[in-house]
């Protein structure tokens, strides 16, 4: 399977996981391909990084390789700012190192990592460099206005005000700038919408996916399959960007995984110490969410070739890849799920 979507953090986080263990892992869940985020510290924005990254990447895979005969891919995503210079000189070496380097991520709100690019103005000056250097592959966005997001009504006291400070409105305000600024510069690359988790923005991308623009959305396992009031229980452990949604929301997530109007299940993977949560971090482990969304999905009476599209081969499609793909038997899944969860600091599943 691919997980087009993890944080393995390393680096100055390694205390949070190492990318050695983050592919151990999930070579053990039946993964064979990860897409890693940019918003590492210090973040991949510049091309030495990247280059360091994808070397230390590749030793990994090989150790893994020799150490224990699997088979993993790794990838990362260039981190865009808005100076166009920066994504001109990320463009150019995409074309060198793709698919090591599968495509790009924009934070168009903050998130961990403080990445945002954050008002239309700066998202446009993004969009016209993408633009004017041609690049065709795939922009990966993180979706919420930052405008709508107010920091200042999250309490760590009262943990579910973190779903009144990331509103779902916040989304939906996000995609439509995307959308509006894709047109207006005639965007030539697919928009990808990250961790979609609400029923309007789901929607929304179909709404656009049928009128023939190149738009995709991914979901995690969290959204489909948990709601806010999870936070009541599992307070901070349950914090993440965006936010648990409503049950409303959820079910449209899950049911959106179902009729094919989400294109892959993506987990989002983004471990943190208990001591970071309690602090208020966002993000949560994620291989464990996959493997039991895969189990719910079988017992909604999803077929697997549905299955194998939604864990890879829908990914293969998009980014024109070509990695393998095997989802995982619920045999397999019952003899590593517990091994894998307990491979972090804490579930929320
Ligand atoms: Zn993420």
């Amino acid at each position: 399977m691919i997980d087009p979507h993890v944080h393995t953090r390393d680096w100055d986080q390694s205390e949070k996981e190492t990318m050695r263990h983050a592919l151990s892992v999930a070579s053990l869940g039946g993964f064979s391909t990860l897409f890693d985020m940019p918003n590492t510290s210090p973040p991949l924005t510049f091309p030495h990084l990247i280059s360091k990254r994808l070397e230390e990447g590749l030793l990994i895979t090989k150790e893994l390789e020799r150490e224990k005969g699997v088979e993993m891919h790794y990838c990362v995503y260039g981190g865009l700012t808005s100076d166009p210079s920066q994504i001109e000189t990320l463009v150019t070496l995409y074309r060198h190192l793709f698919p090591h380097l599968i495509g790009f991520k924009l934070f168009a709100g903050h998130s961990t990592g403080n990445m945002g690019v954050t008002t239309v103005h700066l998202l446009r000056e993004v969009y016209g460099a993408l633009k004017r250097s041609h690049y065709k592959g795939v922009l990966a966005v993180h979706c919420e206005d930052e405008s709508l997001i107010r920091n200042d009504l999250f309490t760590l006291e009262n943990p579910i005000s973190h779903t009144i400070a990331r509103p779902k409105e916040a989304e939906i305000s996000s995609l439509e700038q995307q959308i509006a600024l894709c047109k207006e510069t005639s965007f030539e690359g697919t928009l990808h919408i990250c961790h979609i988790s609400t029923k309007e923005a789901i929607e929304m991308v179909n709404y656009h996916k049928g009128r023939g623009m190149n738009i995709t959305c991914g979901a995690t396992p969290h959204h489909a399959l948990l709601d806010e009031s999870l936070m009541e229980t599992q307070g901070l452990l349950a914090k993440m960007n965006p936010p648990l949604r409503s049950k409303e929301d959820c079910e449209a997530v899950f049911n959106g995984l179902i009729d094919g109007s989400i294109d892959w299940i993506e987990s989002d993977h983004a471990p943190h110490t208990i001591e970071d949560k309690l602090n208020g971090a966002s993000g949560i482990p994620g291989f464990g969410g996959t493997l039991t969304l895969i189990r719910r999905l079988r017992e909604s009476g999803v077929e697997e070739e549905h299955l194998d599209s939604l864990l890879g081969n829908r990914v293969n499609e998009v980014y024109h890849t070509d990695f393998p793909v095997m989802v995982p038997s619920n045999l397999s899944i019952d003899e590593v799920v517990g091994r894998i969860i307990g491979e972090y600091p804490f579930t929320i599943f």
